[in-house]
């Protein structure tokens, strides 16, 4: 006999919860998916072997829990970072939604409010209000860039508990000045978290806001291994800040949040940082042969610091979309009006996409 499921409406959600809509980029069995920011080149076999080793030993102690401070993989962030940073100052969890979950869970909560400047990460509202936080938005300039007395003006006016700064931009791909940092750092009593999610796809020369971290510990810099280092799938992302700051993160992660074959992945895959990150420079090179090439199609796309480009001047985004997707091609549409996002893939995906895109025809 079969059961009838019963309808949310009839369940005795959180009433902050009601009508919410969860996360929700479609994944669908597209042979060109360039749709969620992924690096698109996978992990090459000899780096692929060597994990696959290090995981392969980890599992014959996983009738233990694993070390709860994964220490050998913080050690290996703090290498990886420079900045003379040590493990005391690095977290870790499952993906830098974790990261910024946790984040959250300490410094936000009921009563309390994040702030970010839309349009920004879909992920920073959702994770907010899952605290019982209240989600307060602020506004970027037409070309989505933020100017820092405009910014620290905003900042002062919401008095937030936590300030998101996505640095570049997602889903615009905007750089921001680390004056931007600045000015809002002074600008609050709270948590300032610079999400640099992207940052490996900005010029080389650029200087992160880890270098902002001494003398500020209310600062927290987010990374992810999910983007340049083409790990998504392992689910890993990390922070540096203050170690007092880390020490509040460790009052409201689980137990063990940290699978033992995570960390030996993870720590295995840190040591071939270099070739994980060989492809960066490809993908540069894709992003600007993708913001040309759609310029050139009569569309506007935005400058990116990024391994994605957002575009305007589509005339129905729903229609562009789907058309480009019966043609095997998924990209995002991120509900900004006439525009859409695509992530810059291999050389071959990209060809697929402006081809796609190109016989989708006139922008008008
Ligand atoms: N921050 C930004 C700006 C992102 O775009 C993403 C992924 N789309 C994340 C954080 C989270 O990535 P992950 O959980 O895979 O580390």
């Amino acid at each position: 006999m079969g059961r009838v499921s019963a309808r949310l409406e009839d369940l005795p959600l959180r009433a902050d919860l009601r009508g919410q809509k969860p996360y929700g980029a479609p994944q669908a069995p597209l042979p060109v998916a360039l749709n969620v920011n992924e690096n698109t080149h996978p992990v090459p076999q000899d780096v692929a072997d060597d994990i696959l080793d290090a995981v392969a030993l980890a599992l014959r102690d996983v009738n233990r829990y694993p070390d709860r401070e994964f220490t050998a993989l913080r050690e290996g962030f703090a290498d990886y970072l420079g900045h003379g940073l040590t493990r005391e100052q690095v977290w870790a969890a499952n993906g830098s939604n974790e990261v910024l979950q946790h984040l959250l869970q300490a410094f936000a909560g009921p009563g309390r409010r994040a702030f970010g400047f839309g349009p920004t990460y879909s992920m920073y509202p959702l994770l907010t209000r899952g605290t019982g936080a209240e989600w307060v938005a602020g506004t970027r300039s037409t070309d989505y860039t933020v100017e820092p007395a405009d910014a620290a003006a905003q900042v002062a006016d919401a008095a937030p508990a936590v300030v998101f700064l996505c640095s570049p931009n997602n889903p615009t791909g905007t750089p921001l000045g680390l004056d931007v940092v600045e000015a809002v750092y002074e600008a609050t009593d709270g948590i300032v978290i610079v999400d640099e999610a992207y940052f490996e796809f900005a010029p080389h020369d650029e200087r992160s806001a880890l270098t902002l971290l001494p003398g500020r510990e209310r600062l927290v810099v987010s990374r992810t291994m999910s983007k340049a280092f083409a790990f998504a799938g392992a689910r890993v992302g990390y922070l540096a800040a203050d170690p007092a700051l880390i020490d509040a993160l460790r009052l409201v992660r689980l137990p063990y949040h940290l699978s033992a074959l995570t960390q030996a992945a993870a720590t295995a895959a840190l040591r071939h940082a270099p070739t994980m990150l060989g492809m960066v420079d490809e993908i540069v090179g894709q992003r600007e042969r993708i913001s040309a090439t759609v310029e050139a199609l009569g569309y506007t796309p935005h400058d990116s610091w990024t391994n994605f480009v957002l575009f305007g001047g589509v005339a129905d985004p729903a229609a562009t979309w789907q058309a480009l997707y019966d043609q095997g091609v998924l990209i995002r549409d991120v509900g900004i009006a006439n525009h859409l996002r695509v992530t810059a893939g291999t050389e071959e995906e990209t060809t697929a996409f402006l081809d796609a895109l190109a016989s989708v025809g006139s922008s008008a």
